[in-house]
């Protein structure tokens, strides 16, 4: 009998899915594998709002292939242990997997290489799974990466993509292999109330209301708080759940400012893998380090605590902080503002504030949210490093009439229009009346000690 094992890691569907496609053609039995991997969570990046929307996933993918004849196999442990043993029981032949950029994702890929061969197997590892165009396809000619994006994606455009694959029609799993229970949502704490639900069915289904109803509006409203209009897909693309190739495929159908607008920010996901899988060591060190000397988390510990609870006196910054907290997701513009204030008006590290993104956000990614993070630090590859965003020009551009503020910091609900920006400027209020805090630093103390701390070096 030949059998496949399909090790599913990021990529939990069925459409568009090369692993599974290559896996099911031919008179092949299939085993489709997830290991819910100790590795993982040893790192500490199984945060529970992404534990909860993996749960949905895997109940959805397990539906999914039942409906084909099949079903999905899930055990936990070390991955490369799970595997072989898995292959071994099933006395499968081959593995296929899916091409990732992590350094953890590409050690896992190695030992697991070698771990098959030693048994006689093969593992055959896909590209264009969990990007659009590989990594290190396109590379400028003194490098193995593009470090600007411009340029990449000037070039990442003229890629010929590879067409969508459909889902399998039918599959047969052999018999005689085990599972482990499906995990379920719910039960943890910690979840934010308002997370989404994960799964290649709902992720299909805000796609599709996207394309009819978002994207044609994106370039103009992406910025706008408030109006909440950018299409959310970010934890069906960091889970899989959804095939960059086919967004893009999908969205450049759709035509447009608004499909060209959204691609292009599909394209800023492809650079960011490219940067990690040259560089993996970006996940914790400097890109482009500029020697700062940043306050840790103890040193600042009263200010990083004021930040991650959303009461910095910053009404935009504080919004943006609770709606993390709230949703597990927090809109691009919030991110930035968060950020810039983290880094640059606080002067913590980085690593403080990508750490506590990672606890909580849904989509947490380890190439976009460190390296997003390294591009607000300056030692990323923002060609402009010395970048700060004023909270309150940013907050009455991005959000001009408040609403954004409104609706997630409560105690400032009752000020109309985007006074809400300057609690502090409001006449005829008693500052000890609002419960609302006063500025834990002023703008210009907090960049001034910046500009110092960079002009040092
Ligand atoms: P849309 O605006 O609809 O964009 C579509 C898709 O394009 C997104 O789903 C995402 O996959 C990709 N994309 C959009 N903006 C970016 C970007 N700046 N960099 C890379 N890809 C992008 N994104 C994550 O997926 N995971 C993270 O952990 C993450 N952390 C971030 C941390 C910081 C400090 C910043 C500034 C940004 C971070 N981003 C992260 C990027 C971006 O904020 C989110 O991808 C976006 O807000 C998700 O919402 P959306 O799906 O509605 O995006």
């Amino acid at each position: 009998m030949n059998v496949s094992v399909v090790l599913f890691t990021s990529d939990l569907r069925l459409h568009d899915q090369p692993p599974l496609r290559a896996a099911v053609e031919g008179p092949r039995h299939v085993v489709p594998l997830f290991v819910r991997d100790r590795g993982v969570e040893d790192a500490g990046f199984a945060a529970p709002n992404r534990l909860a929307f993996l749960a949905d996933c895997l109940r959805d993918l397990d539906a999914g292939l039942r409906e084909r004849g099949g079903r999905l196999v899930v055990r936990s442990g070390d991955v490369v242990d799970q595997v072989c043993k898995v292959a071994a029981e099933a006395d499968a032949d081959e593995v296929h997997l899916a091409a990732d950029v992590s350094a953890y994702a590409q050690r896992r890929e190695e030992r697991l290489r070698r771990a098959l061969e030693a048994e006689g197997r093969r593992l055959h590892v896909h590209d264009t799974v969990t990007t659009a165009v590989a990594p290190g396809a396109v590379t400028p000619a003194s490098s193995d990466h593009f470090a600007v994006f411009t340029p990449y994606f000037r070039h990442w455009s003229q890629q010929r993509l590879r067409e969508p694959l459909g889902a399998p029609r039918a599959l047969r799993v052999p018999d005689g292999v085990g599972s482990e229970e499906l995990p379920v949502r719910g039960g943890r704490s910690r979840v934010s109330e308002g997370l989404a639900s994960g799964g290649e069915t709902a992720g299909r289904k805000r796609l599709t209301a996207w394309l009819r109803g978002g994207l044609a509006a994106y370039e103009d409203r992406h910025d706008n708080l408030a109006g909440d209009a950018t299409s959310r897909l970010s934890p069906h693309l960091h889970f899989g759940t959804l095939s960059p190739v086919e967004l893009v495929h999908r969205a450049r159908r759709a035509d447009g400012p608004g499909a060209a607008a959204f691609v292009r920010q599909l394209a800023w996901r492809d650079f960011h893998r490219q940067v990690l899988a040259a560089r993996p060591d970006a996940a914790t060190a400097d890109y482009r380090t500029k020697h700062d000397r940043w306050r840790s988390e103890r040193t600042a510990r009263d200010d990083v605590d004021a930040w991650r609870e959303g009461r910095t006196g910053y009404p935009v910054v504080d919004a943006a902080m609770r709606q993390l907290r709230h949703e597990g997701w927090m809109h691009n513009r919030g991110r930035l503002l968060a950020a810039s204030f983290l880094v640059k008006t606080l002067y913590v590290d980085w690593r403080v504030g990508a750490r506590h993104f990672m606890d909580l956000l849904v989509d947490g990614d380890v190439a976009n949210n460190q390296l997003n993070w390294q591009w607000m630090a300056g030692t990323g590859t923002d060609t402009r490093p010395n970048r700060v965003l004023n909270p309150v020009t940013q907050g009455r551009r991005h959000d001009p009439d408040g609403a954004y503020v409104r609706r997630w910091v409560p105690e400032l609900a009752g000020i109309e229009g985007p006074a809400v920006h300057e609690p502090w400027k409001l006449r005829g209020l008693d500052p000890a009346a609002l419960t609302y805090p006063a500025p834990i630093v002023a703008l210009s103390d907090g960049l001034a000690r910046f500009r110092r701390a960079r002009e040092r070096d």
